[in-house]
């Protein structure tokens, strides 16, 4: 019997591409024009994908706002399903500054791009796979308050609650800010341990495990969410971004910090993990 085909190698180089394309359509803030057009811009690139648009809108501390989930379904053979999600949208509280996200939210949906050319017209030959593009991950106002921000994620973690989707979810990983040249991936407290455990194995296939868990701490991310309704989750996100964090969430966010390696390390470790959990 053949054995299955191992899933592509990610180009960082495409997904350092797409970051561009994204950051070029200058800040996306909710509501702002730039925002549906990064939404039109993920659409037309998977076009022939099918796929989900969970489409609603959202009471903020500031206000009602349109949101939109972004689901791309690549069908497997297996029964269950991974999901890789990233936010795609940038902080509201900054619309009034050229903050445009560069690595936070930009690079990663550039990487699920990516991701979606490796799997698009592929037999998978294992559990299904769903990219997902979520909106209102970022805190409305300057303080961070997970009341008032993971909007898109809590959303769809209800709505997969409901209808029986999450348990069905045998793995989901968060993408956030991975595109930083200093690759230095958090191994983060509310994540699950053996879903680390495993993300680290994928990782030393590749000799890229000095990349991940030197530091520990616990992240208020769009993980959270799913792991309430039991759903196992790891969030993929490095410590500090620039000497204390100094281009976190400021106009210091921006194309020159990253590298398509960083992009195309977490891509293959994600594609590898996908392979090892197809396996258990
Ligand atoms: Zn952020």
């Amino acid at each position: 019997m053949p054995k299955p085909e191992p899933i592509a190698k990610i180009s960082g180089d495409a997904a350092m591409q797409y970051t561009r394309q994204i950051v070029a359509f200058g800040p996306r803030w909710l509501d702002n024009p730039a925002h549906h057009r990064v939404e039109q811009y993920i659409l037309e690139h998977l076009k022939g994908i099918d796929v989900e648009q969970d489409k609603f809108t959202q009471q903020t501390s500031v206000g009602p706002f349109a949101m939109n989930n972004i689901v791309a379904k690549f069908p497997g053979t297996k029964d269950g399903i991974i999901v890789v999600a990233s936010h795609y949208e940038t902080n509201y509280w900054l619309r009034n500054t050229s903050f445009v996200g560069a690595d936070d939210g930009a690079c990663t949906s550039a990487l699920l791009l990516e991701i979606a050319n490796k799997l698009r017209g592929r037999k998978l030959e294992g559990y299904s796979i769903w990219l997902v593009w979520d909106d209102g991950e970022e805190s409305m106002k300057a303080q961070w308050n997970t009341q008032d921000a993971l909007f898109g994620t809590r959303h769809l973690a209800q709505k997969w609650q409901q209808d029986g989707t999450a348990k069905k979810i045998k793995a989901l990983m968060v993408l956030d800010m991975i595109g930083y040249k200093n690759l230095d991936i958090l191994r983060e407290e509310h994540s699950a341990a053996w879903l680390e455990d495993l993300i680290f194995q994928a990782a030393s296939k590749f000799g890229y495990q000095s990349h991940f868990f030197n530091e520990k701490a616990s992240v208020e991310d769009d993980h959270l969410p799913f792991a309430e309704v039991g759903i196992p989750v790891a969030d993929i996100i490095i410590g500090p971004y620039g000497y204390n964090d100094a281009f976190h969430h400021t106009t210091g966010d921006t194309l020159d910090k990253l590298s398509p390696r960083s992009l195309q390390i977490v891509g293959d470790t994600v594609m590898e993990t996908i392979a090892m959990l197809d396996q258990r």
